[in-house]
């Protein structure tokens, strides 16, 4: 029976390569053949955000990247943070070692929350903890109903934008605790700084930050 259900779920909606978005033979795989070899290179390196020691991203927010993660936020496709979490588990492996107690994430807002269905930093945070062996948990809460930073032009503007959109959630869970913060996309990086001053004014340790892609300018 679930393999009928699986053919007819495949019939309606042909499994995609996450990346180049080809047509896949199996819907059991997120990557086609090509792109499951031939990744794209992790290259996003080092990254400087205010209130955070250090931060990662495996990937240059450009290209299929770019798209896939697109696809992931406005189009329902939750399964791609498996494989998000397993690319950005390298550098945090390599990096980020004996740096966090505790993982956590930027949250939506309980609108964009209710409209998608799920929070995608949430769901990157709790599949980075579980590929790295960490616990999860949440930290931060939005309280007011931001417009996307992709629409704001200048430094300014995207400050402004994200200005008290966010509170301490059960800081008492995490004082002295040194947090790894996921957001999914590092851009000027004013709104994960935003959050980085109001947990470490809450009471948390140090804090570090992984993203699963940052805009190239953003490189240090
Ligand atoms: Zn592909």
């Amino acid at each position: 029976m679930r393999a009928l259900i699986q053919w007819l779920l495949d019939l309606l909606y042909p499994p995609k390569c996450m990346l180049c978005h080809r047509l896949l033979d199996e819907s059991t795989h997120l990557l086609c053949g090509r792109c499951g070899h031939d990744l794209p290179k992790h290259e996003g390196g080092l990254r400087s955000v205010k209130y955070f020691v250090k931060g990662i991203a495996p990937f240059y927010y450009e290209g299929h990247i770019r798209d896939s993660i697109l696809r992931f936020k406005f189009y329902g496709m939750q399964a791609y943070a498996q494989q998000y979490a397993r690319w950005m588990s390298v550098p945090v492996e390599a990096e980020l070692k004996g740096m966090y107690d505790v993982i956590s994430w930027v949250p939506c807002s309980p609108r964009r929350r209710w409209a998608r269905g799920f929070d995608q930093c949430e769901l990157l945070a709790k599949a980075l903890a579980k590929e790295v062996g960490s616990d999860c948990l949440a930290t931060l809460k939005k309280v007011r109903h931001t417009e996307k930073q992709s629409r704001m032009s200048g430094d300014a503007a995207r400050r402004a934008n994200v200005l008290d959109a966010y509170q301490a959630y059960r800081p008492d869970r995490y004082q002295r605790k040194k947090i790894l913060l996921v957001d999914d996309v590092l851009t000027t990086g004013a709104t994960i700084s935003e959050c980085g001053k109001i947990l470490r004014l809450a009471g948390s340790g140090e804090l570090v930050c992984a993203a699963i892609a940052a805009a190239r300018h953003n490189n240090k």
